[in-house]
């Protein structure tokens, strides 16, 4: 029995290890009893649904059974094994193994497993794993047609491609050095060129106070060119604005004193200083009327 407890006789000598090797007891207790074979007893659920093969009785899947297991190979580097159960119903024993390759368990003997896995041919659908598996019986005229597509394919297409690359590779790997100065020489110059421009940059901002963050458009004749028209246009647009002011202003002076008669016929005016003029025309006449009309008002009243 395992030291379940925490009782510790009076004989045990802690420098010779633990109370199960004091009992000459295993940690794992009685699973352990068959280590010595190689058999570990551990608790198994059935993974499918199967026969026993001795009794014929259909056990169903989940089923629970004190197995042996035990490693019997190797799939490249995981471990195979086996699961050894004892039949319920019977005195009969089965075997079931894992399967890495297939990620599956397989039944090994003594019992027959209930094909129940989805079979997508079966039911209207295509294979969606690969068709052609190993030890399948193929025609040999499809494979004879395989192979001769294959290499025909090798003849034409890879083995000159490949050629093609070695002797893309060989040429720039013929002479390094030269390559490298050509290449060296090409960054310089193009560096100075660089700094060159950088300079000038910087001052041009330095003249003009410009932020350093602020990005110069290349200087080329295109954008020459089209700085220069705009400042044309600028400056077109400035007189133009200067122009009009100053004819307005002229207007206002001659189309106060004129009637509105001799204003619309004299050559047009804008419609704003013909406004103006018509507005205070009219406000002088109301202006008249009311000194008129006051002065009425002044002579009606005695009699009223
Ligand atoms: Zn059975």
């Amino acid at each position: 029995m395992q030291g379940f407890n925490k009782y510790y006789p009076p004989d045990w000598d802690p420098s010779k290890g633990g109370l199960n090797k004091f009992r000459g007891t295993h940690a794992l207790g009685d699973r352990a009893r068959k280590l010595d074979q190689g058999i570990l007893i551990t608790r198994f659920e059935l993974p499918f649904n199967i026969w026993c093969g001795t009794c014929n009785n259909h056990i169903g899947m989940g089923v629970r059974y004190n197995a042996e297991k035990k490693k019997i190979g190797n799939y490249l580097s995981t471990p195979i094994y086996s699961f050894r159960c004892k039949c319920h119903l019977c005195d009969g024993w089965f075997e079931i193994q894992t399967d890495p390759k297939n990620t599956q368990y397989v039944v090994t003997s003594g019992a027959r497993r209930k094909d129940e896995d989805w079979d997508p041919e079966q039911n209207g659908g295509f294979a969606i794993h690969d068709t052609d598996k190993e030890g399948v019986a193929v025609d040999p005229l499809v494979a004879l047609e395989k192979t001769a597509g294959a290499e025909k394919m090798l003849n034409e297409v890879h083995k000159p491609r490949i050629e093609a690359l070695q002797g893309l590779s060989d040429h720039y790997n013929s002479d390094p050095y030269s390559l490298s100065v050509k290449a060296r020489h090409k960054f310089r110059q193009e560096k100075k060129v660089e700094q060159t421009k950088r300079k000038a940059e910087d001052e041009l901002k330095g003249r003009y106070g410009l932020p350093s963050t602020l990005k110069l458009v290349e200087e080329d004749d295109r954008a020459k060119e089209e700085a220069h028209a705009q400042w044309l246009k600028g400056k077109q647009d400035l007189a133009l604005q200067g122009n009009a002011k100053r004819r307005k202003l002229a207007l206002d002076v001659v189309s106060f004193p004129t009637s509105s008669s001799a204003a619309s016929s004299s050559k047009r005016p804008d419609p704003v200083s013909s406004l103006k003029a018509r507005v205070l025309q009219n406000t002088a006449a109301r202006h008249s009327s009311s000194i008129f009309g006051s002065i009425a008002s002044t002579s009606t009243r005695p009699k009223g």
